[in-house]
Formats: structure tokens, C-alpha cells, sequence
């Protein structure tokens, strides 16, 4: 029998080795921005087209290529930055592999520039698909420029693969962040589509991680500084009460390399203990320095991971210094954010949890009729209600019938002169062992008349329901103790996501059955996204006829939703989950539930009438966990009339 073994050609190894090092425009962007760092830039220029799926360009002014090296630099395993394995163990450069150029040359289009201070003349190279096209001399600036075009040309498979611009950019933003966060002395430039995204000046580390991060951030952070035999520790931690509910702004660089590390993360969390809100997380920037012969960091193809040779004293060590800087700077005694008294639930309801009512959705409600008698949404009724594609933008002729009712979202608030008797159904069985939940609501409305306080104590009072809307945003009420301020966008965000955790949980929400059913388009990673999502939404009440390969059709809807709103609400569930659920173990209902509420609360801006107001405080307060919205920001807060009295007093 003959031989059968045969080497594969280069173009066809690089394309496979390329696999390994580009996944995304992401990576091209993090294999040129090192490549610039490690060339002793000190201006650095990122600029992407589409999120680096059309173009990703990067400038730099550092040492540049020699003509033979312009070359070479497209062949595998072709580095100057070590020599010998042993080199490994002193390293100093981002790259080590001489793998990137040509893994990147494999799979899209790439035009080089690149000029060494000393020479007259530059070298201009274009390779595409691992063919060098052409070769030049080219008068051109110090530094090197390097172009890549059509990421994946030659592979339509992986091309495919590639998500939304919105994902690919949060990835590319990712590596732009970490390298330009651990090279503060390097100026970093980022366009996208020709905007500018960030131009950092050359700066300390204080300065770039408020550059990067936001202006308030510099108020946030603590200093850390500790230096041992064995690690420096420079950087910032972020004050407790500024932690966040996810993990977004948490960075190591070890060596000015970003680096994963649950075993540091793990240690940095153990000096916050007892200092944050079950589950939130708090942002930190820290920078270590080991010596180079301690770590190992070619454990991880990528290389975000990393081995040190003694992990157990750098775990005390971090952990020591960050509890030193937080006690140091104080910030103990601003930690009690739970009894902040703004955020108090008002009168005696705290302390009466078992009590608080739950809400229990009737799932038998239908609000698109107009009679109380709570049958199931029928086909038959959908036909004569005269729901239809078109009915959700006819909500303004809601005072002659009342079948055009637009659900429980407040989006066609502003519209509706009136609304119908129907919201209220919403909050059908409320509570009924416990009435006054809902009757009088759990924190008393002040009569404007003088009431016969004599008796009542400490008891709630029933009285006129006055509510105020402010700048469309705010709903202020009259309250015994003062008043309350809520805001309505976040209150209605609490309102939904537990109806929608609620009906998923239990399994029952109603539908409304669609005239026209839904045709809605989405990419092939989308549809995949989607059809992983199904059984979780048909739990809030959606009802999808069999799928195509490039669309869904949708023949029935959760009831308090509108039609006009489905496409929106399932864009923001895509762009929501298309990263996967969020890894600190939030189930994927809790992901769907809030994505449907912040895609359906009634947004700032929208006017509510004075029943609408009502309605969205009373429901509020009905909520299990009325004080806070879904994302963790205060629904409303408590103004005492002892406060207001002091700043009278002034
Ligand atoms: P590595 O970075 O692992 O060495 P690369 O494939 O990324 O491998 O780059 C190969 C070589 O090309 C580098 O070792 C370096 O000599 C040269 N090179 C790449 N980018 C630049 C640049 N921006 N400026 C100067 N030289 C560069
Ligand atoms: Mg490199």
C-alpha cells in the first residue's frame, strides 16, 4: 500500500494555525496593538471599520522594520524577540511566538508600512491569504503601519461565525482597554467608523483609568501600594459602596500584561469581606510586577492566563494591602449603605417582610376586552377585538373602544388620553387575605384635610391619593413622614421584571393570539441564539409557529406587551445574551426577565396621567423588592419632613 501521509501545504497550515490566535477582529487588534507596544511606540493609533470586520488598522511610531524583516516578519515562528527557550524565562515583550503576522496574513487581507529612524526609505508589503502581491519602497514616517481588510475572506465559515458589530466592537473595546490600561506612558488614539472613541495622552495610572473608565471614576478609587521581595502592587481598588452588580471593570496586569486570574481575583475579594452587597463586585486595577523568571505564561494559548511560582504569598499579600488601602482610606464608616436612610422602606413595612405581598398575576386576565369576566384569549376573540398589526398604533382611539388597549407597558402612555379600567387588572389578586395592600397602599398618602391623628399611632391611614409627575421623570407623593420621590422608569423596570420572573417561574403567563402572525429576520447566529431562548420565552407567553432558517414567526405575544414592541424587545434580549449568560449565576430567566423590562418600562420622558402615576407607585410598592430596580439602582427615595426642615433653616 502506498504512503498516504503527506505536510500540508504552508497557506493551508497557517490557515489552520490561525485558528488558534485570531477568533474575531478582537484578536487582530490585540496581536497588533502588543506588536506596536513591544516596538517601543509611544503613540499608538487603533482604527476599525464595522468592529474590525471590514477594517483594523493600527499606527505606531516605534522602531520599525528593516526591509528583510518587513518580510520575514509574515513567516511562522519568524521573531526577533527571543532566541532561545531560556529566553522565555526573562521575558520582556507582549509577543514571543512569531506566530500573529502570519496566522493574520493567512485569513485576510494585510498592507504593511514600515520605516527604521535611520533608513531613507521605507518597505510597503501587500500579502493576502499568505500571497505576498506586492512589494515596494515607500517614503514614509517613522514607524510602522498595519492594515488588515475582510478578516476571514478566504473562510466564510468563520466569517459567519463573527456576531453582531455591537459584540465584536464590546470585544475589540475589551483589548483596547486592556492594553492601553497597562501602557499609561503610551499615547493611544481609537477611531470606529471615523469617530473617536478615546485619545489618551501619555499619562500616570490614575489618569488612564479615569480616561478610560468615566470622569466619576477618579472619585471611586483607592489607592494600593505594597512592595515586597517577591511583588510590587501599584493600582487602585474601588471604594465599596461604588462596587457594581457585574464584573465588568476588573483587571490584573502582571508584567504590564492583562492577565485572568481567579485565584487573585478570589484574594482581592476576600479583603472586601463583609464590605459589599451579596453578589456586587467591586472594580479594581491593579498592576503587578514579579520578576519575569516567577511566572509562566504560555499555559494558556491566549495567554490572559498565568503561572506563578508562588501563589499562596502573593494571595496574602494582595489581600493584606487592599484591606490595608480600604481601612486606610477610611472608607469603612461610608460602608452601611444598606441602612442609608434614603433608601428605607417607609413606615413599619420593613420590618414585616413575611407580609409583603406577592404578586400574583391572573393568568386567565385578558385586557383587550372590555367585560371583567376574565375568559382566555381566544382566536375567535383576537378576530373580533380587532387586534391586529395595526392595532398597536392606533392606542390614541382608546376612548372609543376599548379593545385597542395597549397592555400593561406604558410606552403609548402618552398618547392615551384615559387610561382604561383595565391596568388595574394587572395587579388582580394582589393580595387578597391581605386587602389593604392594595387598598390603601403600604405607605399612607397625606389627607390634605386635617385627619382625626388623634388615634391613629403608628397605623397607616387611608387618604387622597396625590401623586406629581416632574420633568416626566419623577413622581413625587405626599407621604406621613414627608414625601417620596420615585423614578419612574426604573419603578415600572421593578413592576415588570417581576411579573415576567413570575410568570416564567410559574409557568402560566397568557398570550395574546396574533391576527397576522410576526415574520422577523435574523442572522444565522442570531436564529441559533433564539432557538436556545424559545422554551424560556414561551414561559412569558410567547408562541412561535415553526421557525425558517432565517426568520421566526411569532403567532402570539405575552399579554403586556404590543406588538409594535416585540422586534424591539427581542434586539435587546439578542444583544443582551449574545455574550451568554452572565457567568456570577444568574439564571437565564432572571437575564430574560430584566432584558424585558428595561426594552418595556415606561422610559423618562413619557408623561403619565395622575391614575398612571398611581398605579406605578402602588405597584412598585407591591413588588417584593420595591427599593431597588432590576440593575440595582434605587427605585425612589424618602424625603423626611425633618429634612425638609433643615435646609429651611439655612
Ligand atoms: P511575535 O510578536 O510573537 O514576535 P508577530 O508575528 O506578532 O510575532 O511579529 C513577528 C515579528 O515582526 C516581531 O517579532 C517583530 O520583530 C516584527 N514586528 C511586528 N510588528 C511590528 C511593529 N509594529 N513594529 C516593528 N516590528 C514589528
Ligand atoms: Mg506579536
Amino acid at each position: 500500500m502506498s504512503s498516504i501521509i503527506q505536510l500540508l501545504p504552508d497557506h493551508v497550515a497557517n490557515q489552520i494555525a490561525a485558528g488558534e490566535v485570531v477568533q474575531r477582529p478582537a484578536s487582530v487588534v490585540k496581536e497588533l496593538l502588543e506588536n506596536a507596544v513591544d516596538a517601543k511606540a509611544t503613540d499608538i493609533k487603533l482604527i476599525i471599520k464595522d468592529a474590525g470586520k471590514s477594517l483594523v488598522q493600527v499606527i505606531d511610531n516605534g522602531v520599525g522594520m528593516t526591509v528583510t524583516d518587513a518580510r520575514l516578519c509574515f513567516a511562522r515562528h519568524a521573531t526577533s524577540k527571543i532566541r532561545q527557550a531560556e529566553d522565555l524565562f526573562s521575558l520582556g515583550t507582549k509577543g514571543f511566538r512569531g506566530e500573529a503576522l502570519a496566522s493574520i496574513a493567512a485569513i485576510a487581507h494585510m498592507e504593511m508600512k514600515t520605516k527604521q529612524d535611520q533608513d531613507e526609505l521605507g518597505t510597503h508589503i501587500i500579502i493576502e491569504g499568505s500571497k505576498f502581491i506586492s512589494q515596494e519602497v515607500a517614503v514614509l514616517p517613522k514607524g510602522t503601519s498595519f492594515a488588515v481588510k475582510n478578516l476571514f475572506f478566504n473562510i466564510p465559515a468563520r466569517r459567519n461565525f463573527l456576531k453582531s458589530d455591537t459584540v465584536e466592537f464590546r470585544h475589540v473595546m475589551d483589548e483596547f482597554q486592556r492594553v492601553a490600561l497597562a501602557h499609561p506612558n503610551i499615547h493611544f488614539s481609537f477611531y470606529h467608523n471615523g469617530s473617536e472613541m478615546y485619545n489618551l495622552p501619555a499619562a500616570g495610572y490614575r489618569q488612564r483609568i479615569v480616561g478610560i473608565m468615566s470622569g466619576k471614576t477618579n472619585e471611586k478609587l483607592v489607592p494600593v501600594n505594597e512592595e515586597t521581595d517577591i511583588i510590587s502592587i501599584q493600582g487602585f481598588v474601588c471604594k465599596p459602596e461604588f462596587a457594581k452588580k457585574n464584573r465588568g471593570e476588573q483587571f490584573f496586569f502582571v508584567n504590564d500584561r492583562f492577565i485572568k486570574s481567579s485565584y487573585l481575583h478570589h484574594a482581592v475579594m476576600s479583603a472586601y469581606d463583609g464590605l459589599l452587597k451579596d453578589g456586587s463586585q467591586p472594580s479594581y486595577f491593579l498592576y503587578l510586577q514579579v520578576p519575569p523568571n516567577t511566572i509562566d505564561i504560555n499555559i494558556h494559548p491566549t495567554k490572559t492566563e498565568i503561572k506563578f511560582d508562588d501563589e499562596q504569598a502573593l494571595y496574602a499579600i494582595l489581600r493584606a494591602s487592599i484591606k490595608h488601602s480600604l481601612g486606610q482610606f477610611n472608607v469603612a464608616p461610608v460602608l452601611d449603605f444598606d441602612r442609608d436612610a434614603n433608601l428605607d422602606t417607609p413606615y413599619h413595612y420593613k420590618d414585616v417582610e413575611a407580609e409583603i405581598p406577592t404578586i400574583q398575576v391572573d393568568g386567565t386576565f385578558n385586557p383587550f376586552t372590555d367585560d371583567k369576566t376574565n375568559q382566555h384569549y381566544s382566536k375567535a376573540a383576537s378576530g373580533s377585538s380587532g387586534y391586529s398589526s395595526s392595532s398597536s398604533s392606533s392606542s390614541s382611539s382608546s376612548s372609543s373602544s376599548g379593545s385597542s388597549y395597549s397592555g400593561s407597558s406604558y410606552s403609548g402612555y402618552s398618547k392615551r388620553v384615559e387610561p382604561t379600567a383595565s391596568w388595574e387588572s394587572l395587579y388582580v389578586g394582589l393580595d387578597v387575605e391581605n386587602p389593604e395592600s392594595i387598598e390603601s397602599s403600604p405607605f399612607t398618602f397625606e389627607n390634605e384635610e386635617v385627619t382625626s391623628s388623634l388615634f391613629d399611632d403608628e397605623e397607616v391611614e387611608q387618604a387622597t391619593q396625590k401623586t406629581y409627575q416632574i420633568h416626566k421623570k419623577y413622581i413625587v407623593s405626599p407621604i406621613k413622614s414627608g414625601m417620596i420621590i420615585v423614578d419612574q422608569q426604573r419603578a415600572h423596570q421593578r413592576i415588570l421584571y417581576e411579573q415576567f420572573l413570575l410568570n416564567m417561574t410559574v409557568n402560566q403567563a397568557a398570550s395574546q393570539q396574533l391576527l397576522f402572525p410576526l415574520d422577523l429576520f435574523y442572522s444565522a447566529s442570531e436564529m441559533k441564539l433564539i432557538e436556545e431562548l424559545k422554551p424560556s420565552l414561551e414561559t412569558t407567553g410567547f408562541v412561535f409557529d415553526e421557525s425558517k432558517t432565517d426568520h421566526i414567526v411569532i403567532s402570539g405575544i405575552p399579554v403586556n406587551i404590543t406588538e409594535s414592541e416585540v422586534s424591539q424587545v427581542i434586539e435587546q434580549l439578542l444583544s443582551d445574551l449574545q455574550d451568554g449568560i452572565p457567568a456570577n449565576s444568574y439564571s437565564q430567566n432572571d437575564t430574560i426577565a430584566k432584558s424585558m423590562a428595561k426594552s418595556l418600562a415606561v422610559k423618562t420622558g413619557s408623561y403619565l396621567t395622575e391614575k398612571e402615576q398611581d398605579n406605578l407607585v402602588n405597584g412598585l410598592f407591591a413588588c417584593k423588592d420595591p427599593n431597588i430596580s432590576p440593575f440595582q439602582k434605587p427605585t425612589f427615595i424618602t424625603m423626611r419632613v425633618e429634612d425638609i426642615d433643615k435646609k429651611f433653616a439655612l
